[in-house]
């Protein structure tokens, strides 16, 4: 069965931050449930045991209060007193998440295998082979998995991550406002456990009454952020970390250099399409502008469905994709060609590196961010660094799926 689901775009937050009374007064009540607290009236992980030492040997900073959304985890706990939702911050994520305990399928065993190796080594309070994620573990593998895919994204960019300075230098070559890929704060992840939570925060964040999956700007601070429902679409644990993964390839892509600008949609759509199938090649997540729904393809075999695409001379031409400038304007048939062609790309990764870094951040005379004639740019940039015209890079995509999707399996 393939699974899929349906995404909202990125919604603009200009911070209006709330006082602590605001929140207090539109937060629906409930009584808390009672739990352990730490030394600092936080509760205790039992995986961390919020010790200074071990977070600090896992590079992680902590559960305790941090900045979220338009204010912080202690105001978003108070706004939302009739659940606990818990937070970590890690070097390059801050994650809260309200996600209930998960049995792993047994046939599921072993895809776990690597990552509870890897928590092991700084958190030996994790079993080795646990068959039930608890809220804690799964809010630590959580962290764990952003970070690996933050890294993977460095190396995709061919960046390290003192390339991103704290603060742009003028005279130096743009790398954005920030050191989080030219972002000046971090990534945020909300994964939430129901639609209740879901929509009570982001209506309070941000005023979006949406019920899908969420991407948000924090402009005043410069974070960018993902809301989550859970949702029978994402129940599986595998299938919300490759929807996760879809909006975090979106979220690095146009944090990249910092995001002034959007860059162009094929691009996006389809870097999040390949994001997404690296972590689970089974699932698939499509983005759509608020009021349209996403034209979804259905079928698994999406390497057979290109070719056959390909075949009923349906495939769209670069040329016609530079030009489309909102997700809604993709039917399913385009989201399997931008897939490919970005897949295409990404088997030449200095191409890809370049690609990605000659359409971030680019600038006017008056050094500010500029987005104009996006289509020119990467008519120019395929002719100089591959000798393509747009028309030329279609005849090397289809060659490149020709020779290598039919030995492919979905
Ligand atoms: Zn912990
Ligand atoms: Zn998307």
């Amino acid at each position: 069965m393939p699974r899929w689901i349906l995404l909202a775009a990125m919604a603009t937050v200009g911070a209006l931050a709330a006082t602590a009374g605001d929140a207090a007064a539109s937060a629906p009540t409930a009584a808390s449930a009672a739990e352990p607290q730490g030394k600092k009236g936080e509760p205790v992980c039992p995986y961390c045991k919020n010790d200074e030492k071990v977070l600090e040997g896992a590079a992680l900073k902590g559960h305790g209060k941090m900045p979220f959304g338009k204010n912080n985890s202690d105001e978003i706990k108070r706004f939302l007193s009739y659940t606990n939702p818990l937070f970590i911050e890690s070097k390059h994520f801050r994650i809260g998440s309200l996600l209930e305990s998960y049995t792993i399928p047994e046939s599921d065993w072993k895809a776990y295998a690597a990552e509870f190796a890897e928590l092991r080594k700084v958190l030996p309070a994790v079993p080795a082979k646990p068959k039930v994620l608890d809220p804690w573990l799964r809010l630590h593998l959580y962290a764990l998995r952003c970070e690996k895919r933050y890294e993977r994204f460095l190396k995709i960019i061919q960046r390290k991550e003192e390339d991103f300075p704290d603060k742009r230098i003028f005279g130096a070559p743009y790398m954005g406002e920030g050191r989080y890929l030219g972002m000046q704060d971090k990534y945020e992840v909300f994964l939430h456990k129901d639609l209740r939570t879901f929509t009570d925060l982001l209506r309070e964040h941000s005023g979006s009454t949406t019920k899908k999956t969420k991407r948000e700007h924090y402009v005043e601070r410069g974070a960018l952020g993902v809301h989550i429902p859970m949702t029978d679409e994402v129940r599986a644990d595998l299938d919300l970390y490759a929807h996760l993964t879809h909006n975090l390839g979106h979220l690095f892509h146009v944090g990249y250099k910092h995001y002034t600008y959007e860059p162009p949609k094929w691009l996006e759509e389809g870097f999040a399409h390949v994001f997404e199938k690296e972590v689970n090649p089974e699932y698939n997540s499509f983005d759509s502008e608020e009021a349209a729904t996403a034209d979804m393809y259905e079928g698994d075999d999406w390497y057979g469905a290109v070719v056959k695409v390909i075949d009923r001379g349906r495939a769209a031409p670069l040329a016609d994709l530079v030009h489309r400038s909102s997700f809604s304007s993709f039917g399913k048939e385009d989201h399997l060609i931008i897939w490919s062609k970005v897949e295409f790309l990404m088997s030449k990764p200095d191409l890809m590196a370049k690609l990605f870094d000659s359409l971030a951040g680019r600038l006017n005379k008056e050094g500010f961010g500029d987005g104009s004639n996006l289509q020119g740019v990467q008519r120019d940039f395929f002719k100089k660094e591959a000798g393509w015209t747009f028309e030329e890079f279609d005849r090397e995509w289809e060659k490149y799926v020709r020779k290598t999707y039919i030995t492919k399996k979905p």
